[in-house]
């Protein structure tokens, strides 16, 4: 140690237009992930610095070594445990099927045939509809972004979209937004913080470790609470 000179910066890849995981309000980044991943580097001891992308990019990014760390909403899958190690899970969410509000029609998987779905690249939402086209019959519409994913849906282009259950209940509580969530949860999944596979031991045992402390010290429930109402 000598006087922290050697203090490390790690760059840290988010998706920012992710409520209320990622964000930005008045230019200055903010949500769950920001707050985390920002507690996790001054208990750990390490500098951060945000890269914003969309999040199809996010995993390239790692691998081109243009990024250390993402934190993105991003769920831990098998896919994507062959290219990047992920920290201890810290959220658990899955899909849900996502109409227009005043749509009665589509309450399942089955409703879907000569339907369009919209979802967004690179995710596991436009993973289980790829995975899923041939056996229901819809068309599946790829959108770069949240938002524009959103607006497909309500604007009538599309019928249903697949997102994040906390993502898409926070879209329509705070943005009111014309949508709603239909039918059962189609799938559990938990979010982790990804570093490129194999090389990074290091910097994933101080995330493990700083997420850890905040889970000790109650900061991970304030965090949470700060964001996601009960
Ligand atoms: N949790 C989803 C995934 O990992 C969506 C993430 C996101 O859109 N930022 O693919």
């Amino acid at each position: 140690e000598d006087g922290g000179s050697d203090t490390k910066t790690y760059k840290v890849g988010i998706d920012t237009t992710y409520p209320p995981f990622e964000f930005e309000v008045d230019g200055e980044y903010t949500g769950i992930d920001i707050d985390l991943i920002k507690a996790i580097a001054k208990s750990q001891d390490f500098e951060i610095e945000f890269s914003p992308m969309d999040f199809g990019g996010i995993i390239p990014a790692l691998q081109a070594d243009q990024l250390d760390i993402a934190i993105a909403g991003m769920s831990i899958t098998d896919d994507r445990k062959k290219v990047v190690d992920f920290s201890d899970p810290y959220f658990e969410a899955g899909l849900s099927l996502v109409v227009a509000a005043d749509n009665s029609e589509i309450t399942s998987l089955e409703d879907l045939e000569g339907k369009t779905v919209a979802v967004k690249s690179g995710t596991t939402g436009a993973q289980f509809a790829r995975d899923n086209e041939a056996e229901y019959g819809y068309t599946v519409a790829q959108f770069e972004d949240s938002p524009s994913m959103f607006q497909e849906v309500s604007n009538g282009n599309a019928a249903v979209l697949l997102e994040d259950y906390p993502v898409i209940a926070y879209a329509i509580a705070e943005s009111g937004l014309d949508l709603k969530t239909a039918g059962e949860r189609l799938t559990g999944d938990e979010y982790g913080i990804a570093v490129l596979k194999g090389e990074n031991d290091e910097v994933l045992k101080q995330i493990n470790a700083g997420l850890q402390e905040l889970r000790d010290s109650g900061e991970y429930d304030e965090i949470l609470a700060k964001y996601i109402a009960e």
